[in-house]
């Protein structure tokens, strides 16, 4: 993986360490000949890849021995200002001992030399944010060792070469392009293309040049003490920890309250020792499919960052490792079953074959698209290498909305302009992006790009975040936009050798055809294909694994999940996800449509009752008729229709043009219009005369509204479906209000009932949005039947915080750690959730049977539906396409929730 790191990052605000005063702290732990001090349940201590390499250590599988320097001890360093804590030093010497011991070699010495590798490895894997230094402990007369040893001189300085180009970069802060430029200059005088085409002693003129240049830019040789080398790399490591993009990464990724990254010393073992040695890295089934096969690439003579930065392309293991060595190819099939029957999941891990001897260098659970994620918990439920409850757990709510989203329409006319690798599944369309800055720019300012890069580097991760798609024109499915773009869910299509890009000129050319920045693109992650310009999307489908998974979430899920929807096809989609009922009616949004827009503005503005009845009479057929769309819909399952809710103001016009035409239409002049508009301007209308209030100054609002859900009650009752209406009131905060509007509601409901001549059972409840409900809820609830917690404006009464407006700081809250996330997407537990419990508790008081909901966002963010979960409400509610998600968090609430208290659930 190459490096971004040019200079010593400046130390910022410095990582929490656990490690007490006082006290002989351990922090290092040794593994090698089949013992390793740590275990797979070291990961917070020794990180995900240190854990795991004791972990295969003690499963017997070939690890070459190391040591693991704790991530505490890296928190230690950036503590204390990049000071390494005392005595490390003296631990990590006592290690390569060992690590001498266990390999036979020794470490700086010219006749039989170990050489190491320091790689990060934090407890969540950050693929390729922080640093890595390979073949520590050369030097000027150990390289002649290596190369006496191997056989091959050649191989030597190449190694050589790299550690001092790696060493002088990673750690020293040298530009790479120093190097890079002396490397080029070599390459030319000798005539060849390739670094491969290289002769040992224009090699080992690389090395002298490099020397050069390390002593240019330092003022001081390159070390040749392996120690130096080796306590310079550690230090880099977990400098590297508190690098940009490893901080930009954590924050995208939310990975909060590590303490620092691991560090692995482990003896090296190489793949470019030759043509019967390789490296590469492999999945144990398809990520990006889910399918049960070996899914890997490999090089041979070749090291371990050449597979991962796609400088070569590699090989498939599955079609070309067994014409290369039977004999590994088998052994890496038995590595495939054993890592899965260990680890119960599907593995990605790092090999590297020396000489005909396969070592492993790392594993662990491998990140996978969500179609594979299904597909793999679904099979190994079928295989029974995990349970269903396991199975369940193992998909990302999340992440299903990968597989809710459009596809491209199988049946659009298509023009394939050029095919890559299908690296990451999912349909992207955009204008084209050459850099990452640039896709962010873009982004910022409303567009929607697809990032066109030669290959991604770690440095590009902001922009890769905000494309619609990612699209490479080298590199291999393990590549590192690969990799990223399948760990973020967006689509990419990688190694389109077709396309030529031209950075600087912001050009893409693709057999003879340009394409610009303004041009837009189409690209399938599924199948690799790019088309020209924009391809038509179809909806996605719950079948196969999908299906299954989602039947068995249900079966271990007691929340019911209910969808918020304004129209019969919203309510419709949501059915055909899942959805047991509508918890929130939004009815203002059937008024904008512009036949009924001007209706409404005619009830606004009228000058007394009867004018406004007689404006809200023309109104009501049409409310009714979405309720009966919406009622025929849902088939009998429960409504809740939300009466009026917003600002009156907000349906009016604000420009003179069209206010002097409503005026013109209602016979008013401009300036009466004008007058009205001003009359309802309001300093804080989120606080103002809205929701409840409305209803209260205008009772023949609600009167209008409880007519309509009741007569279309009604009328799809005599047309024979079942239908269960739950009316709303928005935002009360006293229990006299929802007695005298249910007042208005009762007197309404008897007269329809009357002239129908028939009865609908209906409900009458409250939402919980404003701080004095929640705190008064045993009151309201002798008023109201049922409860929905408006979580939107509960949050943002709770805080303070203007739902509108809260985007101009919130981020900085997130940034500077004030807030860990924010509370407009994922409720606020320590506040807003106690006023929840409060609510709940106070509620139940008075009325056991009481029905409890949340219709605000949070309903469909999976964290919230746990607390929902645990505080005890009886459903959530969100948008049709998160209702999937919903389900599975709900049962991953109801699984967690019992095992931590230790009660089975018979099913
Ligand atoms: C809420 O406040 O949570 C809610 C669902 O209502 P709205 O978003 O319409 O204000
Ligand atoms: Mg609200």
């Amino acid at each position: 993986m190459p490096t971004m790191l040019k200079k010593k990052p400046a130390p910022k605000a410095a990582a929490k360490s656990a490690a007490p005063a006082g006290k002989k702290i351990k922090r290092v732990y040794f593994f090698g000949a089949a013992k390793a001090e740590g275990n797979a349940d070291m990961k917070d201590l020794l990180g995900g890849k240190g854990a795991n390499l004791a972990d295969m250590t003690l499963a017997g599988l070939p690890v070459p021995p190391g040591f693991t320097i704790t991530t505490e001890s890296c928190g230690e360093y950036n503590k204390a200002n990049q000071k390494m804590p005392a005595g490390l030093m003296d631990e990590v010497r006592l290690n390569v001992t060992k690590v001498e011991k266990a390999t036979g070699k020794k470490f700086g010495d010219a006749k039989n030399p170990l050489l190491v590798a320091a790689r990060s490895g934090a407890k969540m894997s950050m693929p390729g944010m922080m640093d890595t230094v390979l073949n520590i402990g050369l030097n000027d007369t150990v390289v002649d060792g290596l190369a006496r040893l191997s056989g091959n001189e050649r191989f030597a300085y190449d190694s050589y070469r790299r550690l001092i180009n790696m060493f002088g970069d990673t750690v020293k802060g040298i530009d790479h392009e120093h190097f890079e430029h002396e490397l080029s200059a070599v390459k030319s005088e000798a005539g060849v293309k390739l670094d491969t085409d290289l002769n040992t002693q224009q090699l080992k003129e690389v090395v002298r040049r490099y020397k050069e240049v390390y002593k240019k830019h330092l003022g001081e040789d390159f070390p040749q003490d392996p120690f130096v080398q080796l306590a310079a790399a550690i230090e880099a490591v977990f400098q590297s920890w508190m690098g940009d993009r490893a901080i930009r990464y954590r924050e995208i990724n939310e990975i909060r309250g590590l303490p620092g990254t691991a560090v692995n010393v482990q003896s090296m073992v190489f793949g470019n020792m030759g043509d019967d040695s390789a490296t590469g890295v492999a999945f144990t089934r398809d990520p990006a499919t889910g399918n049960n096969e070996f899914y890997g690439e490999f090089l041979v003579n070749a090291q371990g960052e050449d597979v991962v930065a796609g400088i070569r392309t590699p090989l498939e293991c599955k079609t070309e490792m067994g014409k290369w060595s039977q004999k590994s190819w088998k052994e890496l099939l038995n590595v495939k079953k054993l890592l899965e029957q260990r680890y119960k999941d599907v593995q990605d891990f790092e090999f590297t074959i020396e000489k005909g001897k396969l070592y492993m260098l790392q594993t662990r659970n491998g990140k996978r698209t969500a179609a594979a994620a299904v597909k793999i918990a679904v099979d190994m439920a079928k295989e029974r290498l995990i349970d269903e409850k396991t199975a369940v757990l193992r998909v990302e709510p999340a992440s299903l909305d990968q597989l809710l989203h459009p596809m491209f329409d199988p049946k659009a006319k298509k023009d394939v302009i050029a095919k890559g690798l299908p690296a990451s599944p999912g349909a992207a369309t955009g204008k084209l992006a050459f850099t990452a800055q640039e896709a962010e720019e873009r982004v910022a300012n409303g567009e929607k790009v697809l990032l066109v890069r030669r290959e991604t580097e770690p440095a590009d991760i902001g922009g890769m975040h905000v494309a619609e798609g990612i699209l490479t024109s080298t590199g291999g499915m393990t590549s590192h936009a690969a990799v990223v773009a399948r760990g973020m869910g967006t689509p990419c299509v990688a190694g389109a050798g077709a396309l030529n890009i031209d950075v600087k000129n912001r050009k893409l050319t693709v057999n003879g055809k340009s394409y610009g920045p303004n041009d837009f693109l189409s690209l399938d992650g599924s199948t690799g294909e790019i088309y020209d310009g924009k391809v038509p999307t179809v909806k996605a489908e719950m079948s196969g694994p999908f299906g299954v998974i989602m039947k068995m979430a249900d079966k271990y899920r007691t929340l019911k999940i209910r969808t918020n929807a304004d129209t019969p096809e919203d309510a419709q989609t949501a059915r055909n996800f899942g959805a047991e009922g509508i918890g929130l009616t939004r009815t203002e949004h059937m008024f904008f449509d512009p036949e009924r827009i001007h209706h409404m503005r005619e009830m606004i503005l009228a000058s007394d009752v009867e004018a406004r009845k007689a404006a809200l009479k023309k109104l009501l057929p049409y409310q009714k008729s979405d309720f009966v769309g919406i009622f025929k819909a849902m088939n009998g399952l429960p409504v809740t229709i939300r009466l009026l809710d917003p600002p009156l103001h907000e349906f009016l016009p604000h420009n003179e043009k069209d206010q002097e035409e409503l005026g013109r239409s209602l016979g008013m002049s401009l300036e009466q219009v004008k007058n009205r508009v001003s009359q309802l301007h309001e300093s804080n209308p989120m606080l103002g005369h809205r929701g409840d209030r409305l209803a209260i100054t205008y009772p023949e609002i609600l009167e209008m509204q409880v007519r309509a859900i009741l007569e279309a009650a009604v009328e799809v009752k005599k047309a024979g479906i079942k239908v269960a209406p739950e009316i709303m009131i928005p935002l009360a905060g006293t229990k006299a209000e929802l007695d005298y509007l249910k007042k208005v509601t009762v007197d309404t409901a008897d007269a329809v009932f009357k002239e129908a001549k028939t009865k609908v059972p209906y409900m009458y409840g409250t939402m919980i949005e404003v701080p004095r409900a929640a705190v008064t809820a045993d009151e309201l609830a002798e008023t109201a039947e049922f409860f929905s917690f408006g979580t939107n404006d509960l949050t943002q009464m709770t805080f303070g915080y203007s739902r509108d407006d809260a985007g101009v700081f919130l981020p900085e809250y997130i940034k500077k750690e004030i807030l860990e996330r924010d509370p407009f997407q994922s409720l606020d537990v320590g506040g807003v959730g106690k006023l929840v419990d409060m609510a709940v508790k106070l509620g139940k008081q008075t009325r056991p049977e009481i029905k409890l909901g949340i219709c605000g966002e949070h309903g469909g963010d999976p964290r919230s539906v746990e607390f929902c979960h645990k505080v005890g409400l009886n459903y959530v509610s969100c948008s049709p396409f998160r209702v999937p998600i919903a389900r599975l968090a709900a049962a991953q609430a109801a699984i967690k929730s019992e095992a931590s208290s230790g009660k089975s659930k018979k099913k």
